[in-house]
């Protein structure tokens, strides 16, 4: 976590931040429509359509078991989001809180082009039944202080990776900083897997 002055290359090549809170507007910010796991009482998933132009995925979504209505209730709103997605052929990005086993069997139901685990936080088993099915992770600040999930940091298939700033006021750069010397490799090197795993998956329509 250094303060140093970016350089051209820097500020022409923007960052991938796969999921925000706090868009900066200078980085590859996703554009997301969804209904969060903790408002799954408030709003009905109906209301999402038509969505809006220019969303490339539906999010974020899920279960989470420590907050929010009952998982009856989150678990309805997940699976009318997972069928938008389905039928819109649109990634899935999605919060997932002590849900790891009922987000994979429901997950398992659906045809999605691609789907993203954010925040993740679980351990290296997990990350690998994940990849398995060639579900992507992405890493934030609470993953990186996490030390099984810098253990999947670690050994994750580097075409399934990606990064995230989620609602922490820690800069994305900072992000790849710390994620590039868990994989022992280079930020530029990092940057690029992720941009190309950005754009093999939302930008090759
Ligand atoms: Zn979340």
């Amino acid at each position: 976590m250094t303060d140093k002055i970016p350089t051209f290359a820097d500020m022409a090549e923007p960052y991938v931040d796969i999921h925000t809170h706090r868009p900066t507007g200078r980085h590859i910010e996703l554009r997301t429509a969804g209904i969060h796991p903790w408002m799954a009482d408030a709003q009905d998933a109906a209301s999402l359509l038509p969505l809006p132009e220019g969303v490339q995925a539906i999010g974020e979504i899920g279960l989470d078991l420590l907050r929010g209505p009952s998982p009856e209730r989150q678990t309805e709103t997940f699976r009318q989001q997972l069928a938008i997605a389905e039928r819109e052929e649109l990634p899935v990005v999605l919060h997932c809180v002590r849900a790891f086993e009922p987000v994979m069997r429901l997950l398992a139901g659906y045809r999605l082009p691609a789907v993203i685990f954010h925040g993740f936080i679980g351990s290296p088993e997990q990350a690998a039944r994940a990849a398995d099915r060639g579900y992507c992770l992405s890493f934030g600040a609470r993953s990186l202080r996490s030390t099984r999930s810098r253990r999947a940091l670690q050994m994750l298939r580097s075409d399934l990776l990606f990064l995230e700033t989620d609602d922490d006021p820690v800069p994305i750069e900072d992000i790849y900083d710390e994620a590039a010397s868990v994989r022992h490799t280079e930020v530029a090197a990092l940057r690029e897997t992720i941009l190309n795993n950005y754009n093999r998956i939302f930008e090759s329509k």
